[in-house]
């Protein structure tokens, strides 16, 4: 199975993709968390990488591809995985379907630009593994403040200040959201509407997977 996780930054993704991980027994590949992880590490790509992302713009495409294929020959995605976060635009999409992926399904999770800039406030990411939680909507539940899968500090990512999110919408309906159309001909899409309970998204999103 090879899903792609489509949807505006703060939409919710990173989560869903971690539920239906662990439901399928597929990795999650989140392209945001490589290009955070290549830039606390401080590689080559990660350096290029950086402005971009603090400037809430779009890393080129050929840094992510180059960063995307090195993940996707591992092992572990033999079997499928989860895209979160990638495409990202039109060229991306057409750089996979060069290397030869054939993606089963494109799940579209549908928030509103005004819950997105509601909700980003409350954002939190593990500083070690790069797993989401949120607040009000996904507290951690065994230590506040700490990672629930591996204890790792909570942070606020820099770019999910209100300015550099409203630049990440801009980008996202620009570049992003003409992927809808793309993979709506080619008869892969499947829109969820976002709810206000991260459960219920849930339960739309895997009878979306199974459907
Ligand atoms: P979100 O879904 O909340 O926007 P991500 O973690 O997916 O966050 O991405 C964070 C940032 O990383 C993006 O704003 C962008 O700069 C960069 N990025 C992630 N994936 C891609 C991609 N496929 N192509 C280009 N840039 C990307
Ligand atoms: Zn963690």
């Amino acid at each position: 199975m090879k899903l792609i996780l489509l949807g505006a930054p703060g939409a919710g993704k990173g989560t869903q993709a971690e539920i239906i991980c662990d439901r399928l027994g597929i990795p999650a590949i989140s392209t945001g968390n490589i290009i955070r992880e290549a830039i606390k590490t401080g590689t080559e790509a990660g350096l290029k990488a950086k402005s971009y992302v603090d400037s809430g713009g779009l890393v080129p495409d050929e840094i992510v591809v180059d960063m995307l294929k090195e993940r996707l020959a591992q092992d572990d995605c033999k079997d499928g995985y989860v895209l979160d976060g990638f495409p990202r635009n039109v060229a991306q999409a057409q750089t996979l379907d060069k290397m030869g992926v054939v993606i089963d399904r494109v799940i579209d999770i549908e928030v509103s630009d005004e819950r997105i800039v509601n909700r980003m406030s409350g954002r939190r990411v593990c500083s070690s593994c790069g797993s989401s939680y949120h607040t009000v909507y996904k507290a951690p539940v065994k230590k506040p403040g700490f990672c629930d899968r591996c204890g790792g500090e909570l942070t606020i990512r820099s770019d999910d200040k209100p300015e550099t999110v409203r630049e990440r919408l801009n980008v996202y309906h620009d570049q992003t959201e003409p992927l809808k159309d793309y993979y709506h001909a080619a008869g892969k899409l499947f829109i969820v509407e976002g709810q206000e309970e991260l459960e219920d998204t849930t339960k739309l999103t895997l009878a979306a997977i199974e459907a």
